[in-house]
């Protein structure tokens, strides 16, 4: 075994390499080392087009994700969730149901510890697994034996050569090895999903939920506002209980309890959680109520799909602060609801144009800002009282700030400073 890493080992890492005899390298990758393995665990934040993983593939050393590596080791289930949007709110909740229904249970992908040092002591019965389009690029013979797909819009293009269908082929790869015994659970909503489906042989068995129809539906909306699972015994919930707001949500909430229902938990118990699931930071996050005007944080909006869904969740005036790296943003998707919901823009990026090119006929007033402080300040001069401050970028923060949850948090203490 030998790792090597471009950049810095951290400390801690490395005396664990050293207690456990394990060769490594850092700040660079030596080829003759590299190249002259069977095997290679690939970091998943390492582009195919690396010039070091160009010359393993080459020479057909097969490269895989820390995933599929450490799915041999374990006898565990796993739930393999993925989606362009909604992958961290739903392995969260859906762990939350689980364990509080007494399951031995732990989280791993791209949230917690990884899979890999998990399963060394492998006393887990069930993984939920968040995995990203890269992780799945690197899966070959892994199998879930739930799978959820939550919906496909376009994100990351630039690691799939600017087709789309090679990004929903890497989506689609979290159905791989699925037999008759598994399941496979999906947005029934989502027009990319379901044209998919239509090409492809499924062996598993399909658990298609929905927001806006009921027919075939395994978890669907009813007229009276109901949250219902058709799986006996059947769960039936107002959706106004729910502790995840926003329609998107709703639809994290019917995949998370499809998924506790074939577990077989109890709709008491599913209930309660979905009921007292506290939501996850920066993602349409309330931070305060400063003068009756309302502040909400969903920084981890970093394309326009999930600002979309924040935007149509407002149900008062807002003023939206939106901003940073453009990852090829198409705003003319938000114009209606520009329209409707919000009463001022106020940009947070170095490079505003295309913002205020998209919104100048649709918004009064739009001011520009270059930090969190400013935008905040602005942000409560525009707001009036019962009026609403939502800051969802649609964009990457790496112009002005570190993450997206830097931003999120430099966004609340400014809110808390006011
Ligand atoms: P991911 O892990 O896939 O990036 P998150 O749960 O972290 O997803 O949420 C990212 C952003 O997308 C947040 O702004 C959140 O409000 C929004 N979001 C959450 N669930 C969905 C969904 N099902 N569809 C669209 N947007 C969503």
């Amino acid at each position: 075994m030998f790792v090597s890493d471009f950049g810095k080992i951290k400390q801690s890492f490395k005396t664990e390499l050293i207690k456990n005899n394990i060769e490594f390298e850092e700040g660079k990758h030596s080829e003759n080392k590299i190249l002259n393995t069977d095997l290679i665990v690939k970091s998943p934040g390492i582009p195919d087009k690396a010039p070091i993983v160009q010359k393993a593939l080459n020479k057909e050393i097969k490269v895989i994700s820390e995933i599929e590596f450490a799915s041999f080791f374990t006898n565990a289930k796993l739930i393999a969730i993925t989606g362009s949007n909604g992958k961290t709110t739903t392995t969260l909740l859906t762990h939350h149901i689980l364990k509080n229904a007494g399951i031995n249970c732990a989280l791993a992908g791209n949230i917690g510890e990884s899979l890999a040092r998990q399963v060394i002591e492998d006393n887990v019965e069930v993984y939920v697994i968040e995995l990203s389009s890269f992780q799945l690029d690197g899966m070959y013979e892994f199998k879930a034996d739930i799978a959820i797909l939550l919906n496909i819009t376009p994100d990351h293009l630039d690691r799939y050569d600017y087709i789309m269908q090679n990004y929903v082929n890497s989506k689609f790869r979290i159905l791989q090895n699925l037999t008759s015994n598994d399941h496979f659970i999906y947005n029934a909503d989502d027009p990319i999903i379901l044209n998919e489906i239509k090409q492809r042989e499924i062996k598993a068995k399909l658990l298609p939920f929905s927001i806006n129809k009921t027919e075939n539906m395994v978890g669907y909306i009813n007229n009276n506002q109901k949250l219902i699972i058709n799986l006996k015994p059947e769960l039936i919930m107002s959706i106004h209980d729910l502790a995840l707001k926003g329609k998107h949500n709703v639809q994290n909430s019917l995949a998370s309890g499809i998924t506790s229902k074939i577990l077989e938990i109890r709709n008491e118990s599913i209930r309660e959680s979905l009921l007292d699931f506290k939501n996850v930071e920066h993602r349409l996050e309330f931070v305060a109520k400063v003068n009756g005007i309302e502040f909400i944080n969903d920084s981890k909006a970093t394309n326009v799909n999930s600002t979309w869904y924040a935007l149509e969740s407002m149900d008062k005036q807002t003023v939206w602060i939106v901003g940073g790296v453009d990852k090829g943003n198409d705003y003319d998707q938000l114009k209606s609801l520009v329209k409707e919901k919000v009463k001022a823009i106020v940009c947070l990026g170095e490079n505003n144009e295309k913002i205020k090119e998209a919104f100048a006929d649709v918004v009064d007033e739009i001011v520009e800002t270059n930090t969190a402080f400013k935008a905040v300040e602005q942000s409560y001069r525009i707001a009036k009282k019962d009026e609403t401050v939502l800051l969802s970028p649609a964009c990457a923060s790496f112009d002005l700030f570190e993450s997206y949850e830097d931003r999120g948090k430099q966004f609340k203490n400014a809110v808390r400073n006011l």
